[in-house]
């Protein structure tokens, strides 16, 4: 029986009566004094004698899917974590199997009222179609007061009925509203269509640029999944961009999807998930935790924007939606589709090499042409000291604007300045938790730690020299590029867009839906507006500082540079009127800002997989992270060297560290990593298992296993 908790194994109940019972059956198990949800997992152990085994209750209407629970033990195989806390990504839904709390409705009765008002009227005559409605339905729709139906209701004129408790599903409709497709897309669209029916287990790369209509061709996948009778999943990297993508899912199929992300409330969480459970939801759309939902009859997977870093979950039980969503794909035997203008490498490597199939959309939808991506060289074109948008960038600006157009101004950091610095004595303002610098919001007044959310108020007094009123901000934010624009472009109107917990995401959403119904003309936005959006008005996105992003020591990070300001570029121009794409950069010769503004893609690409294949990193090794973090320095430093020193020599596969990891502190914790290197034909995991054995980490010290890391802090 597996609960889900991260316990080291599966524990052994009994089950009442003589039927053999399957792996999968859900059932109440007890453990200490509560009740838990678990699953049947396998045979006994049998090391505790039957007499003093626990009651554990099966639970007779639901089962998880068996491809469902062999995907949890192969996750929990590959990431090194406890099946059961891969199993609590499976059941994170609160009364998901409690008994159905079936709502009370009103419908037309027998009865007569003893007396008629004019409101009385308008609800009988609205309740004669025959139809059930819930009391607040009532009241909305004949606009009465809650009073008038249950007077109504006493009287006999109305009786109460009981409906389930959630409304049925709706159901997309594939032939609701089919667009033409280019030759490209049709092209496309009819392979996934023969994947979907082949009902095997197939990969497809959909490599199409920014604008050229991948959404229409996968839809098609889509399509053919509800014509056979399949569940489709297509994962999205951000639940913000869901917006508008569920408008464009509706325009398609007549009906919005269900969702699955962690903003929904319970009572939808327990309905998408009976939903899907039942089989009866067609199509989820959802963030990467959909991934673990219990599909009963999948028969296809969409990862949209595959290459992005949002999929990989970096708490818990680590892991990388995309690569597993070609597991679960293949535990499905079902079709897969990577959708991607920036493929990442391993994915790029992989299609290459013929292990998926490639399919390319080489235009734009229509008439739209790529736009054409300038550099600026911020060493000789920067304007006046203290200012971000460049000469070339405002007169960019001023044509865009007065021919009516919007512009998209693109910064990947949140807040006013990174770096409140004090002009007398140079202190910079460091978290107190972490080793990161504080970032000044001046519309709050405050200043902020983006890795642990720590605040204060803006010191009036440096902290440490005393002076008064001298700090100053370093470099751009969102929130400073703003006040210089507001002052160059007084008439425009602006907005801000980023991840700021502070607006709130409804904010951004809004902030969205007003761009794109043209009542901002510019917006200055973090990574969030990067991405997905179509805005066909957007004829000009200006990169303010194109050469933040790179980390140190990272190898992935000139590929995903690459990749953001790819996408940011791709905003531009994707209407009728051409685009224009600004960089700007104190790098302009850097191979990244090369392959921008050449647009040769597969010739960096290439190049990159050249430099990994030198220096033996994904994807042709593996590379594991091991991260020992605590509040007590030492500690953790001595375990870190106790690690390294019980590493078993391997050939093939090197140990390095225990180094400081690159945010030292962070959320007050001392962290060291170790890394493991290791040649694609050695099992890392077992390596892995058979070390991590033979040491004792102290119980004040956090160890975190990272397989395939992509972030090195
Ligand atoms: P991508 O995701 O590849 O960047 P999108 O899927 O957002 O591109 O498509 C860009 C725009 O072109 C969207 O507004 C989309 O509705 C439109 N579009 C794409 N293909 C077609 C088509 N075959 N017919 C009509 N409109 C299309
Ligand atoms: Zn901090």
């Amino acid at each position: 029986m597996l609960l889900p908790l991260p316990l080291p194994c599966a524990y052994d109940y009994a089950l009442p009566g003589p039927v053999a019972v399957k792996r999968g059956t859900l059932v109440r198990a007890p453990l200490g004094g509560r009740e838990l949800i678990g699953v049947v997992w396998g045979n006994p152990e049998g090391e505790v004698p039957q007499e003093k085994l626990r009651l554990a209750e099966p639970l007779d209407q639901f089962r998880l899917p068996l491809a469902l629970c062999d995907f949890i033990d192969w996750v929990a195989r590959y990431t090194l974590s406890p099946a059961g806390a891969v199993l609590a990504q499976a059941l994170r839904v609160r009364g998901a199997f409690d008994a159905e709390a079936p709502r009370r409705a009103l419908m037309i009765g027998s009865g007569t009222p003893s007396r008629m008002t004019p409101a009385r009227e308008r609800v009988l005559n609205m309740m004669q179609d025959g139809l059930a409605r819930t009391l607040p339905e009532i009241v909305e729709q004949a606009s009465v007061s809650p009073g008038v139906a249950s007077g109504l209701a006493e009287s006999g004129a109305l009786k109460f009925v009981e409906l389930p408790e959630f409304e049925r599903c709706p159901e997309p409709d594939y032939s609701f509203d089919a667009v033409k497709l280019s030759p490209d897309q049709l092209r496309a669209a009819e392979h996934f269509r023969d994947a979907v029916k082949k009902r095997e287990f197939s990969v497809a790369l959909l490599d199409g640029v920014t604008g050229s209509g991948k959404t229409e061709a996968y839809f098609e996948a889509v399509a053919e999944a509800v014509v056979e009778g399949r569940q489709a999943l297509i994962l999205l990297p951000e639940i913000a961009l869901t917006v508008q993508f569920l408008d464009r899912f509706a325009a398609r199929f007549g009906c919005r999807p269900l969702e699955w992300h962690s903003d929904l409330s319970s009572r939808e969480r327990k309905r998408v998930y009976r939903a899907v459970l039942s089989g009866e939801a067609q199509v989820v759309i959802g963030a990467r935790s959909a991934l673990f939902l219990p599909f009963s009859k999948l028969g296809l997977i969409v990862v949209d924007e595959e290459h992005e870093q949002a999929y990989k979950q970096e708490e818990g039980v680590i892991y990388h939606a995309r690569d597993m969503a070609v597991v679960r794909a293949r535990l499905e035997n079902c079709a897969i589709v990577l959708a991607s203008a920036t493929p990442s490498l391993e994915t790029y490597a992989n299609a290459k090499s013929g292990r998926y199939e490639w399919l390319k959309l080489a235009h734009r939808h229509g008439a739209a042409e790529m736009p054409e991506v300038r550099l600026v060289d911020m060493r000789s074109e920067h304007g006046e000291t203290g200012q971000f948008l460049s000469p070339a960038l405002r007169a960019g600006l001023d044509l865009s604007l007065r021919a009516g157009d919007q512009a998209l101004l693109f910064l990947n950091r949140r807040g006013y300045a990174p770096l409140p610095l004090c002009t007398v004595c140079g202190r910079k303002e460091t978290c107190r938790h972490c080793s990161a610098w504080m970032v000044e919001h001046r519309y709050r007044k405050r200043l902020v730690c983006h890795h642990c959310a720590y605040e204060t108020a803006i010191p009036e007094r440096c902290l440490q020299c005393g002076a008064e009123n001298s700090l100053i901000a370093c470099g751009p934010g969102v929130e400073r590029v703003e006040e210089e624009f507001r002052a160059a472009f007084p008439d425009a109107r602006v907005a801000i867009a980023s991840s700021d917990t502070f607006l709130g995401p409804a904010q951004m959403q809004a902030t969205l839906r007003a761009f794109a119904a043209g009542d901002i003309d510019v917006v200055i936005g973090t990574q969030i507006v990067a991405k997905g959006h179509h805005f066909p008005r957007l004829t000009l996105a200006g990169i303010i500082d194109a050469d933040i992003g790179g980390g140190i020591g990272d190898p992935r990070a000139a590929e995903r540079s690459f990749q953001l300001l790819h996408q940011v570029a791709g905003r531009s121009g994707r209407g009728d009127r051409p685009g224009l794409v600004l960089i700007q950069t104190r790098n302009p010769e850097d191979p990244v800002m090369q392959a921008l503004a050449q647009g040769r893609r597969d010739a960096f690409l290439e190049e990159e997989l050249r430099l990994r294949e030198r220096s033996m990193i994904p994807p042709f090794a593996r590379l594991a992270s091991l991260i020992l973090a605590g509040t007590d320095a030492i500690h953790v430093r001595e375990t870190g060297r106790e690690l390294a020193l019980a590493a078993p020599k391997v050939h093939g596969l090197a140990v390095w560290g225990p180094a400081p990891a690159f945010y030292q502190l962070l959320r007050g914790r001392t962290r060291e990593r170790l890394l493991v290197q290791a040649e694609k034909t050695v099992d890392i995991q077992a390596y892995l298992r058979s070390w991590l054995s033979k040491v004792k980490i102290p119980s004040n010290v956090r160890l975190t296993v990272d397989i395939d890391p992509i972030s090195f802090f």
